[in-house]
This record gives structure tokens, C-alpha cells and sequence, in this order.
């Protein structure tokens, strides 16, 4: 059991808890990230990165993520291969634990947790996981090669993930509780365009069918008429969404109604002085990697202020 001090402890290590440390190291602060059990956070487990700038090409979130770590280490970050599984932010420096039991304490902390795929919580759902049922086609989909896969939701998730499962399947459905997508309107003109894929408008699912050898199909309900259907697949990936992964901080940081910490409007500035929140984590509005990584800067910045005015007030008192 060890302990770590450091002047900036981060929390998470996707776009957001990278960025903040690349500040971070660069302000001299020596951060500490604590990687927890996904490193490199959601864009690991993506493909094409597309709308990251400073790419002509596209690039591929893995690398993207690699790179993102090796600039942080390069420019002074220590990177600990942790979970954190408790914090104590009522007293300074602040404390986390880690799932090993060593100690980690932070002049100033930054939280950039991010958030995790959503489950639709119907029943088959959990009993079929992994035999059928998944919420990440780009991790799973290869196992479904040549196989009628569906996927679940009408944002751009289910659609990059429907785009996706056509390298591994000719037979993509996606199923959509409504009649109308909210993704971009680019990749809706790429899915709609796609020979391989066709759409359920208007259709949510009851429960998932299967049994010990695995899924064999969805039943559906129509949301317009009521009518049930099954719609036969070895695969379903559920793509509805994500939800902040904030428990470590229950009942110490206030949260939204669902769940995402709240912060000082246009800054990444919790209640508690020295506490930052960046990335998805605080924000259920833009959940992109390069607003990420904004908010990762800014909490930086902001951690770096914190500090100068507590050893500017400690000085003169
Ligand atoms: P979204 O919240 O945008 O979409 C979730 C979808 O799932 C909606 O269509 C919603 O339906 C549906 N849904 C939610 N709950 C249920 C349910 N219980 N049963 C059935 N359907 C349900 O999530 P995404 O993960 O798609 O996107 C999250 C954010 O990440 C967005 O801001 C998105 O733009 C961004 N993103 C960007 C990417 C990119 O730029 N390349 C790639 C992936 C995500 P309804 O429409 O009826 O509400």
C-alpha cells in the first residue's frame, strides 16, 4: 500500500483527464491520472474519428487515445494503471483510494470520469449479454461476421455502430422508437444510402429472445399501433445513449436529475474550491471528444489558479 501525492490528481483518462494533465504537467504541477477500468475512456472502443481537428485523414480513436497518453507522459504525467474506488473531498488534500488500496492525494482534483453506454433494462437483456446481446458493436461486432445483426437507438451512436456492423454483416437492421433519427444529418444520408441496412421506425423492444445457445431475436412492440412482432438476430447491440459515471461522488457533489455533476455555469468549477468536473461527466449537451478535451484544458487552468491564489493568500497571512 503506497501513497502518491501530486499537486493536480485526475481522475479518468479519456480527452478530457489527458487534456488536463498535458496543462497540467506543462504548469509544473506533476499530475497523477488515475486511468480506471476503460483507459483512453470511449474513443478506445470507437473506429473512424472523423471530426477530431488536426487530422486530414481519418484516424482511429485507439491510436488517437495512445497518442493523447503519450503526450501527457512525454510532457511529465504520471499515469497509474488504477481504479479509484472511493474519495474523501471533505478534507485537504483530497483522498481517493485506489482499488488495490493505495492512497491518492490531490492539492487539487479533477474529475473526468465520462459516462457509459446506457441499457434498455428489458428483460433478456442482462441473461443475454455477451451471448448475443452487446453495447458496443466496434468491440463485438466481429463476432457476428456474416450473421443478422440489429441495432437499437436512432442517435449517432446506433447509426456509426449500423454503419459499422455492414463490414461484418449484409443483413443490418436498426430499430428506432420513432420515426425520425436524431443523428447528424450526414450519417443519416450514409445509413439511408446503405444497401446493406434497413430501419423499424417506430418500434421498442419488449424483451430480448434466446436461451442457452444465445439470442435468436428481438420482440418488438409498434409504438403508433401496439402490434408485437419478433424480429429474428443472432446480434443486438443497444447504442440509446450514456450516463455520467458519478457514484464515486454521490453525496458529496451536487448532480443533476440525471446524474451529471453540476457545475459553475461555463467553467469546469464545482462546489467544492480545487474540485474540477470535465468532460462528459458535466456535460449531457455537446459529449464530444474536442469539447472534452476543452473542458480537460479549463479545469487545468483553473486548478492552476487555485493553487497560485491559496499560496498567494497562505504568504501574506
Ligand atoms: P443520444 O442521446 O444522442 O441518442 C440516444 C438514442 O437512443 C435516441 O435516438 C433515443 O431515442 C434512443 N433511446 C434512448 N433511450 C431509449 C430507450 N429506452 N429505448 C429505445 N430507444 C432509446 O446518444 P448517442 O450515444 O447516440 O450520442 C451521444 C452524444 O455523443 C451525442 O451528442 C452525439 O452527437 C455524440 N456522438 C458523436 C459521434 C460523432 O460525432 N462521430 C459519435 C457518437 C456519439 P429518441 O431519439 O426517441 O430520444
Amino acid at each position: 500500500m503506497t501513497t502518491h501525492t501530486t499537486r493536480m490528481l485526475i481522475i479518468g483518462s479519456g480527452p478530457a483527464g489527458l487534456s488536463a494533465a498535458i496543462y497540467g504537467a506543462r504548469a509544473g504541477l506533476k499530475p497523477i491520472v488515475v486511468q480506471g477500468l476503460q483507459p483512453g475512456g470511449q474513443l478506445t472502443i470507437t473506429t473512424d474519428v472523423e471530426n477530431y481537428p488536426g487530422f486530414r485523414d481519418v484516424v482511429q480513436g485507439p491510436w488517437l487515445m495512445e497518442e493523447m497518453q503519450a503526450q501527457a507522459e512525454h510532457v511529465g504525467t504520471r499515469m497509474m494503471w488504477d481504479t479509484i474506488t472511493s474519495v474523501d473531498l471533505k478534507s485537504w488534500p483530497f483522498r481517493a483510494i485506489g482499488d488495490g488500496g493505495d492512497i491518492y492525494e490531490g492539492e487539487t482534483l479533477v474529475i473526468a470520469t465520462g459516462a457509459q453506454a446506457k441499457w434498455l433494462g428489458v428483460p433478456g437483456e442482462q441473461e443475454l449479454s455477451g451471448k448475443g446481446v452487446s453495447a458496443c458493436a466496434t468491440c463485438d461486432g466481429f463476432f457476428y461476421r456474416g450473421k443478422k445483426v440489429v441495432v437499437i437507438g436512432g442517435g449517432n451512436t446506433a447509426v456509426e455502430e449500423a454503419l459499422y456492423m455492414t463490414n461484418h454483416s449484409d443483413d443490418v437492421t436498426l430499430i428506432h422508437r420513432r420515426d425520425s433519427l436524431r443523428c447528424e444529418k450526414i450519417l443519416e444520408d450514409r445509413l439511408m444510402a446503405n444497401p446493406k441496412i434497413k430501419v423499424l421506425w417506430n418500434k421498442a423492444v419488449d424483451h430480448f429472445v434466446g436461451g442457452d445457445t444465445g439470442l435468436t431475436g428481438v420482440s418488438l412492440r409498434d409504438t403508433v399501433s401496439g402490434e408485437a412482432s419478433v424480429e429474428p438476430t443472432q446480434g443486438a447491440f443497444v447504442a440509446i445513449g450514456h450516463a455520467p459515471s458519478t457514484e464515486l461522488f454521490k453525496d458529496q457533489l451536487e448532480a443533476d436529475a440525471t446524474g451529471y455533476l453540476i457545475v459553475e455555469p461555463g467553467t469546469p468549477k464545482t462546489a467544492i474550491p480545487g474540485v474540477f468536473a470535465c468532460g462528459d461527466v458535466m456535460d449531457h449537451v455537446y459529449r464530444q471528444a474536442v469539447t472534452a478535451a476543452g473542458t480537460g484544458c479549463m479545469a487545468a487552468l483553473d486548478a492552476e489558479r487555485f493553487l497560485a491564489a491559496r499560496e498567494h493568500r497562505q504568504a501574506r497571512d
